[in-house]
């Protein structure tokens, strides 16, 4: 075997930032330009900027106020300016000797005792000044910038830029789109005459071809794995007439709503094509998914095969595993059928009880956290796989889902369900490949919720609020908001909440509800909030996904502004949910000056104006962009680079157009684009 040849850090560096292809290090654009070309006098400079200066030492010494620190004074004849370093080398200190001319660049600050910088770059004097501005690119510890910059200019030399656009197409974007191999050039090493503006001006004709290029290989991924999930073969389950489907419907204490009904035909049609369906059920908070979800199931299962449904947290499948064995439990058992339970912190031998349940096909349906998708569960013949707020799930499990059937060559159907409904840019671009049904309309007979932003020293109000809607019979969340860098503070301060509220409260039952109880306890909490005897649950975030207590009429969020617009809105959406008129409270905390800020005002104003979730959606996307909604941290989806969805709309609405055809006409132009986008990660994106 050839001995590997070792890799130095630097390169190690690059191929850890995923730049190990030449097109990688091409496609790695500069995160800012600096403008070297030119010396300033501090004299015309401004509080703020970064300036690049010829000067003469005046003064150099170490300081020790308030930590040790060289101090350099430098006199450019126009005014004079104070450089910082809190670490430096002697060698350093000794180019920086009083006398010495030195080019030094940095931010400037003003400040009482005149101009200062704080560990600026500098060398002698006098050096060639460049001619166009210097690209910065975004780096890693033990990759130098210059390393960097020369890395990407033979990666931009070496890699094969040829068209990837089929002939003529070009023409049909606007406004005028330059070819990739132009584009990059510009954008790394920019003429000597471009201003910093036109470079980052993402409307100009080199950033049009970027983002063409970036949304035409998303696109065309998606679309691929499209196709390829159209050859995969999956059962074809049929309704049967008089069967559990009908006799669930029956059995309901509900009519279902006319979106209920729509979306069911949808599914119901997916389910008997022998394809695998691959469908997002989307529907605002309390719309009536699951029992969509259970009429799926019903035909899955009066077709002889398993359901199995997967959710979050504990304490929402367990609600998902009542309802569902209220509803599915009669039905079942003339037929000899189970409801099985799987969740992590489940005792053994019941867990074993279980597995035999699934694996023996007695249990036609299967309920449970991520421990259903575990290597032990083995299912007989699993036909639907249903997972409940699906943005919760990272790719890898929903992939294990689906392979769950894998030796068997056939894939079971997947429902994935979501109340944080996907704005339509999003929906075309991240979930191209996948068929979207919607619920847009609320059972009858909910009363709106009505919001109110009150501050936060105004809570004593908010209790007499709380005792009058336990007088009253009714109930109340109150959620605290879950500082992640401090899942301890966090505790703090629900705990405070809840013995304050108890201490207000004589005579009614207060819980508590927290991230690090033990399962056993949440539940014994959950039940007697749910069983009614609890008047006021305190939480940290946990309730977000999914509960149900109709008789809640009251939600109070503590500190609302550190909410995401789409968390309040589904926090919102636990109470209203039966007829009492229902409030949601937002206690805003005002920051040091005593006002809100910007941003947090307009979230928090959006919450009060609508209780549209799709508008609501919008609005979250349009101020926090679109990574909350992936949950991109764990999807593995590559987010966009350089397409922003706000903008970009025209050129996604083209991509789109293009893929089929390009797959279709050019399928090796096709290849060719995904594979110099994507490398390897194409395969994510077929989750
Ligand atoms: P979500 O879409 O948020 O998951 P759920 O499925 O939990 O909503 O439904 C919310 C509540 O509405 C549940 O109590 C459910 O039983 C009830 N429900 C669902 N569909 C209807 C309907 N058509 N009419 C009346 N109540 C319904
Ligand atoms: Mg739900």
């Amino acid at each position: 075997m050839p001995e590997a040849k070792a890799m130095s850090e630097p390169q190690k560096a690059l191929v850890k930032m995923g730049l190990a292809r030449d097109i990688d290090l091409a496609l790695h654009l500069p995160m800012r330009y600096e403008d070297e070309t030119s010396i300033v006098r501090l004299r015309d400079c401004r509080e703020g900027d970064t300036a690049q200066i010829e000067a003469t030492v005046t003064a150099s010494e170490i300081g020790y106020r308030p930590r040790r620190q060289l101090l350099v004074t430098v006199d450019d004849g126009s005014d004079t300016c104070m450089l910082r370093f809190f670490s430096f080398y002697p060698s350093q200190q000794k180019a920086l000797a009083v006398g010495t001319r030195v080019r030094v660049r940095g931010e400037l600050k003003g400040g009482f005792l005149g101009w200062q910088m704080v560990h600026p770059t500098f060398k002698p004097a006098g050096g060639e000044l460049p001619s166009a501005l210097t690209p910065v690119y975004s780096t890693v510890a033990g990759l130098p910038q210059a390393y960097l910059r020369k890395a990407v200019l033979g990666g931009l030399g070496r890699a094969d830029l040829s068209d990837t656009f089929p002939p003529g197409v070009t023409e049909t974007l606007r406004p005028v789109v330059w070819s990739l191999r132009e584009a990059l050039a510009f954008l790394h090493q920019p003429a000597p005459d471009v201003p910093l503006a036109t470079l980052e001006d993402r409307g100009h004709p080199a950033w049009q071809r970027l983002k063409a290029e970036e949304l035409l290989a998303q696109q065309l991924s998606q679309l691929q794995s499209m196709r390829e999930r159209e050859v995969l073969r999956s059962p074809a389950l049929a309704a049967k007439p008089g069967g559990l489907h009908e006799q669930l419907l029956a059995a309901l204490p509900f009519q279902l709503t006319a979106a209920q009904r729509r979306v069911g035909e949808e599914i119901a049609r997916d389910l008997g094509r022998g394809v695998p369906m691959h469908r997002l059920l989307q529907g605002d908070v309390g719309s009536g998914k699951t029992v969509v979800a259970a009429l799926a199931a019903a035909i899955a299962i009066d077709a002889g095969w398993q359901g199995a449904l997967m959710a979050p947290t504990e304490i929402l499948a367990e609600q998902h595993f009542r309802k569902l064995i209220g509803w599915l439990e009669p039905l079942f058992a003339p037929r000899g059928l189970r409801v099985a339970w799987l969740t992590g912190s489940q005792k053994k031998k019941e867990r074993a009880e279980m597995l035999a349940l699934v694996a023996s096909g007695e249990a036609a349906l299967v309920v449970g956290t991520h421990a259903v998708i575990q290597d032990q569960v083995q299912f007989r013949n699993l036909g639907l796989a249903i997972i409940d707020e699906q943005h919760r799930f990272g790719v890898a499990q929903r992939l294990a889902l689906r392979d769950k059937m894998k030796e068997t060559g056939q894939e079971p159907h997947l429902l994935m369900m979501s109340a944080t409904p996907i704005p339509r840019t999003l929906a075309m671009s991240y979930y191209a490949d996948l068929d979207v049904s919607t619920i847009d309309e609320l059972p009858p007979g909910r009363t709106p919720v009505v919001t109110k932003l009150i501050a936060d020293s105004r809570r004593d109000e908010v209790t007499e609020r709380i005792r009058s809607q336990v007088a009253q019979g009714r109930q109340v969340y109150w959620v605290c908001p879950l500082i992640e860098e401090s899942e301890a503070l966090d505790l703090t301060n629900a705990t405070a909440t809840h013995e304050a509220l108890s201490a207000a409260l004589p005579g009614v039952m207060v819980g508590l509800l927290h991230s690090r109880m033990p399962p056993a306890e949440k539940k014994a909490v959950m039940s007697l909030f749910t069983g009614g005897q609890m008047g006021v649950l305190v939480s940290t975030t946990v309730i977000e996904v999914g509960v149900d207590v109709p008789n809640a009429s009251l939600m109070v969020i503590e500190h609302a502004e550190r909410f995401g617009l789409s968390q309040l809105h589904q926090l919102r959406g636990r109470v209203g949910r039966g007829a009492a008129a229902s409030a949601c409270v937002l206690l805003y905390s005002a920051g040091e000056g005593g006002r809100l800020g910007e941003t947090a005002r307009a979230r928090l104003k959006a919450m009060v104006d609508t209780a549209d979730g799709f508008e609501i959606a919008r609005r979250d996307l349009e101020i926090r962009g679109p990574g909350e909604f992936l949950g991109a941290r764990q999807s593995g989806a590559p987010l966009l680079r350089f397409a922003d969805l706000a903008t970009d709309i025209q050129l996604l609405e083209w991509a789109r157009g293009l893929a089929p055809l390009m797959l279709d006409r050019h399928p090796e132009l096709a290849r060719k684009h995904t594979a110099r986008w994507l490398g390897g990660k194409s395969e994510y994106l077929k989750a």
